[in-house]
C-alpha cells in the first residue's frame, strides 16, 4: 500500500514537467493537499465532507508520474481521482480530463455510492477538491461577500453599513460570515452554540468580539448601528433560542440567514441539549437525537419566518434548513428564498460567477501585481475595488498564492488576456492558473441551490452542465472536469469545472480567449433560454447567437 506523505506543491520557475501546461496541475493536485490548504490531507480530504483531490495515495502518486511525463500533445484521463488512461490528442487539446462521481441517475444513491468507495472503485470529488482549484477559505469569503453584496444593492442600499445582519453557525463555511459582513460595512450578529469553535474564529480574525450574553451582545450591535460602524459580534447560544427571543424582544434586524449544519441532522444542536448532552444523545439514540434535532430546526424557521414578516430580508444559505422544517409540519417554511434565486441568479444572468487564479511561482507579489491589474482594467467598479483592497489586507493565502473575485461574459476574458500578457513580458514571475468553481453561471444543475426555482421549470435538467464542460474541452481549457453531487451530496447536482493556463504564448491567449469567452457565455445562454430578461438582453447586447431566442 502506498503510504500518506505531507505534499506541498513546488514553488518557483523550474518545470518539473515537459510544460507549463502539465506543471500546472502537477503543482495544483498538490497544493490541494498542503496542509495549509486541506482539511485532512492524510484522507487526501480537500474539504467539503468526503471531497478528495485523488482516489487513494497510490493513484495520488500515479497521477503525479504520468504528469511529469506527459507530452503536449497527450491528453491524462482521470476517473474518480484515479488515473486511467493517456490518450495521444493534439497540442489545444486539455492536458487533463476529469471525471468524478458520476452514476447513472437510478443508482445515484448515497447507499450505493458509499458501496462502491467502500470497494476503492469512486470517490466524491465535490467541486473543486477533485477538480484541483481549490484556493482554502478565500472562496467562501468571497462568496459570501458577493452575496451580501448583491442582497444589499438589491435592496437599494449601497452597502450594508448601518444594517444588522443576524446568522448562526461560525463553522468551516459558516466562519466566513462575520468577516463577509464586515467587508461590506455591515454590523453582525453570529449565533454559535459552541464556544471553542467561536473562539477560534475570534483568533483568526474573523470575528471581532465573542460575548455570552444576549444584553451584551444587543448593546454591541446597537451602538455600531448608531455609528455607522463595521463590527461583528459572535454569541454563545443556540439560535433556536436566541432567534426567538428576539422575536419576541420585537427586534427586527435587517438581514436574517443562517449556517447551521442543517444539511446533517446529527450535526444540527438542538436548542434543549447542550453540547455534552447533544453528543451523548447523538451516540446512543441517533433516532431520538434526529427528532429533537427537526423540531429544534421548526422552531428556528418560525422565528426566521417571523422576522419576515416583520420586514426583515430573509433568506436559506443552502444548508437544506427550510426542507427539515417543512418536513416537521412548518407548511411555510419555503416562504422565504434560498440565496441564488434572491441574490446570485441576476449576476448568473451576466455570465457573472467566480473566476479565481494561482501564481504558479508561489510569490505573493505575483498575485498583488494581478490585482492592480484587475483594479486598472475595471477602473469603475467600485465593489470589485474593495474586495480587492480588503482580500489583500486581510486575507493570509493559504498554499499557492491565490485571488479570487466575480466577473461576468467579456471581462474573464480581458483579465485573462491581460494575465497571459503579464507573464508573456516578465512582469510576473511564472504563468498563472485561472479556474473557478463549480458553483457557476453555466455549469451546474443543482435544484436546492444553483439552479433552484428556474423560471422555465427546467431545475433538474444537467444537459447544461454536459454542455459546459464538452464546449470548455473543445474550446482548449488546460483541465476540464464534470461531477456528481457537489455542495448538496449524493444524488442533488451535477456540475462541471474547468481551468486555463495563462503561460504567456499566442497559443495560450487564443485558448484563453475561446474559454473564457463560452465558459461565461453559455451562463447567459443557459438563463436566456429559461426565460430571464436580463440574460435575453445580456445575449443581445453581447451578439451570442441563439438560434431559438425569442427577443421581444
Ligand atoms: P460546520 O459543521 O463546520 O459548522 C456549523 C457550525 O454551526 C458549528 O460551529 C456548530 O457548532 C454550529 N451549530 C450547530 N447547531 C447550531 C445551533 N443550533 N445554533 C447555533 N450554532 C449551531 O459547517 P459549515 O461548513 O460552516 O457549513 C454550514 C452549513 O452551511 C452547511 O449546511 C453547509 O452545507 C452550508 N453552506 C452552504 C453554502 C452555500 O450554499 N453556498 C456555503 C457554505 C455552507
Amino acid at each position: 500500500m502506498t503510504e500518506a506523505r505531507p505534499v506541498r506543491a513546488p514553488r518557483g520557475v523550474q518545470l518539473n514537467c515537459k510544460s507549463w501546461l502539465t506543471e500546472a496541475p502537477y503543482r495544483m493536485l498538490q497544493n490541494n493537499l498542503d496542509p495549509e490548504v486541506a482539511e485532512n490531507p492524510a484522507e487526501l480530504i480537500v474539504y467539503g465532507g468526503r471531497g478528495q483531490a485523488a482516489r487513494d495515495w497510490e493513484s495520488f502518486e500515479a497521477i503525479l508520474r504520468t504528469l511529469l511525463e506527459l507530452e503536449n500533445d497527450e491528453t491524462l484521463l482521470v476517473q474518480s481521482g484515479k488515473p486511467v488512461a493517456v490518450f495521444r490528442t493534439h497540442a489545444d487539446a486539455p492536458r487533463v480530463l476529469i471525471a468524478n462521481s458520476n452514476l447513472v441517475p437510478h443508482w445515484a444513491t448515497q447507499e450505493h455510492f458509499d458501496e462502491l468507495a467502500a470497494r476503492g472503485l469512486i470517490m466524491y470529488g465535490q467541486m473543486t477538491a477533485g477538480s484541483w482549484i481549490y484556493i482554502g477559505t478565500q472562496g467562501i469569503l468571497q462568496g459570501t461577500y458577493e452575496t451580501l453584496g448583491s442582497l444589499a444593492r438589491q435592496r437599494g442600499w449601497p452597502s450594508l453599513r448601518g444594517k444588522f445582519v443576524l446568522t448562526a453557525g461560525l463553522g468551516g463555511m459558516g466562519g466566513a460570515q462575520p468577516l463577509a459582513i464586515t467587508m461590506n460595512e455591515g454590523v453582525g450578529l453570529i449565533v454559535e452554540v459552541d464556544p471553542a469553535r467561536a473562539q477560534r474564529r475570534l483568533e483568526n480574525g474573523y470575528v471581532e468580539f465573542v460575548v455570552d450574553e444576549l444584553e451584551e451582545a444587543m448593546s454591541l450591535v446597537e451602538e455600531a448601528v448608531a455609528n455607522e460602524q463595521p463590527r461583528s459580534i459572535g454569541l454563545i447560544g443556540n439560535a433556536a433560542d436566541i432567534y426567538p427571543e428576539l422575536v419576541i424582544r420585537g427586534v427586527v434586524p435587517d438581514v436574517v440567514t443562517d449556517q447551521t449544519p442543517a444539511h446533517d441532522v446529527l450535526a444540527y444542536i438542538p436548542h434543549n441539549l447542550n453540547l455534552e448532552q447533544a453528543s451523548e444523545l447523538r451516540s446512543q439514540d441517533p433516532q431520538a437525537y434526529t427528532q429533537q434535532s427537526m423540531a429544534s430546526m421548526a422552531h428556528h424557521v418560525q422565528a426566521m419566518l417571523a422576522f419576515q414578516k416583520a420586514g426583515s430580508e430573509v433568506f436559506d444559505y443552502g444548508n437544506n434548513l427550510r426542507q427539515r422544517a417543512f418536513d416537521h409540519g412548518v407548511k411555510d417554511a419555503f416562504n422565504f428564498p434560498g440565496f441564488v434565486p434572491a441574490y446570485i441568479r441576476p449576476l448568473f444572468c451576466e455570465g457573472k460567477g467566480p473566476f479565481r487564479w494561482v501564481a504558479l511561482s508561489g510569490e505573493a507579489e505575483d498575485i498583488y501585481k494581478t490585482d492592480t491589474a484587475v483594479k486598472e482594467l475595471f477602473p469603475h467598479d467600485e465593489h470589485l475595488h474593495r474586495w480587492l483592497t480588503l482580500a489583500r489586507e486581510q486575507i493570509q493565502f493559504q498554499g499557492l498564492p491565490a485571488r479570487i473575485c466575480w466577473l461576468g461574459y467579456g471581462e474573464r476574458a480581458a483579465a485573462g488576456l491581460r494575465f497571459n500578457e503579464m507573464v508573456a513580458n516578465g512582469q510576473l514571475m511564472a504563468p498563472i492558473v485561472i479556474g473557478r468553481d463549480h458553483l457557476d453561471a453555466g455549469s451546474v444543475a443543482s435544484p436546492n441551490r444553483e439552479t433552484e426555482g428556474m423560471l422555465d421549470g427546467t431545475d433538474a435538467v444537467s444537459d447544461w452542465p454536459l454542455l459546459n464542460a464538452m464546449l470548455n474541452a473543445v474550446g482548449g481549457a488546460t483541465w476540464v472536469s464534470f461531477h456528481h453531487g457537489g455542495g448538496v451530496g449524493i444524488g442533488f447536482s451535477q456540475h462541471a469545472g474547468q481551468v486555463i493556463v495563462a503561460d504567456g504564448t499566442p497559443e495560450a491567449a487564443r485558448r484563453i480567449e475561446r474559454v473564457l469567452t463560452t465558459d461565461p457565455g453559455l451562463g447567459i445562454v443557459r438563463h436566456a433560454d429559461a426565460g430571464y430578461p436580463l440574460a435575453v438582453e445580456a445575449a443581445r447586447r453581447h451578439g451570442i447567437k441563439m438560434p431559438m431566442l425569442k427577443t421581444d
